[in-house]
């Protein structure tokens, strides 16, 4: 295993997360900046500048994390909902800037990476991951190892069927009834919207919780209902010892949702299962999508 530093690089519909990585998954420097929204050359131009911003002879090589699927024998991300990137060979257009190995992965996948290597999921083999936030991302760990899929898409939890017919999703997905639908951010403020008017948002009805208000409790431990109905399922499929709650909202309202999602996962998951498995919410923030990107160079680099 070469020593060194890698970049990981966490691409956002917002803004580019960048930093310098080491192997314990201490970040050593961090850079950021607005992500482009005109078109696909710009923001790759800003990728390149954000790694070159940052990059010195102790980095070995650069990982990064895009809100899309990745076909991952290509290197390529497929097609991001929220930017103009579709087809875009992100691991090649790096490797010949910078010279390094590059690795590729959704951006959920790299936030459970981070979780599991250098947060809440550090020592476990097993884990699922969710980030609640305008979306809903899932990263899963089985067997010690990255769960990806055949050509490296999955695992997109926050897009399983929760309620069959049910409300339309979200961006460029066509489905219904999807777990993002009910326990996204974006779902919440809906909610909140409905019950307290057009300037209440997600993060208002967390506050209104704490402040006692009886309407945004309930409208919170619905959303947790919700999100433990798909835990549950989670954890009969993948077996898990730990389910790791992140993103924006997810941790903002963990003490809200995890009580009624602990009470649902407990009638739907199977036994040993539901015995085994433990919460934890998300320890790295919003650094967690770069750490764990940096991870995921890491393992381009070993692997090579
Ligand atoms: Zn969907």
């Amino acid at each position: 295993m070469q020593a060194g530093h890698a970049i990981g690089v966490d691409l956002g519909g917002t803004k580019i997360l960048a930093g310098i990585v080491d192997r314990d998954g201490k970040v050593v420097r961090r850079h950021e900046r607005p992500t482009p929204q005109d078109s696909q050359e710009h923001v790759l131009a800003e990728l390149e500048a954000a790694v070159a911003e940052l990059i010195d002879d102790s980095v070995v090589a650069v990982g990064l994390g895009a809100p899309s699927p990745i076909d991952q024998a290509r290197g390529v991300v497929v097609r991001c909902t929220n930017l103009p990137l579709e087809n875009a060979p992100l691991r090649e257009r790096m490797h010949e800037r910078f010279g390094v190995a590059v690795g590729l992965d959704n951006d959920a996948n790299a936030a459970a990476i981070g979780e599991w290597r250098a947060g809440a999921g550090r020592g476990e083999d097993d884990l699922v991951m969710l980030t609640l936030g305008t979306g809903v991302g899932g990263g899963v760990v089985s067997g010690g190892k990255p769960f990806r899929g055949r050509d490296g898409a999955g695992a997109e939890l926050g897009h399983v069927v929760l309620v069959h017919g049910g409300r339309p999703c979200q961006g460029v997905c066509t489905g219904h009834g999807h777990l993002e639908a009910y326990v996204s951010g974006t779902a919440a403020t809906a909610a909140a919207h409905e019950a307290f008017g057009p300037s209440a948002d997600a993060h208002r009805l967390v506050r209104l919780a704490a402040e006692g208000d009886a309407k945004a409790k309930e409208l919170l431990e619905e959303v947790g209902r919700y999100l433990g109905s798909g835990i549950g399922s989670f954890v009969n499929i993948f077996g898990p010892q730990l389910v790791v709650l992140g993103g924006g909202f997810g941790v903002a309202a963990y003490d809200y949702l995890r009580e009624p999602a602990e009470e649902v996962l407990r009638r739907e998951a199977l036994e040993p299962m539901r015995s085994a498995v433990r919460w934890a919410k998300a320890e790295l923030g919003t650094a967690a999508g770069l750490i764990g990107a940096a991870f995921v160079g890491f393992e381009a680099l070993d692997a090579s």
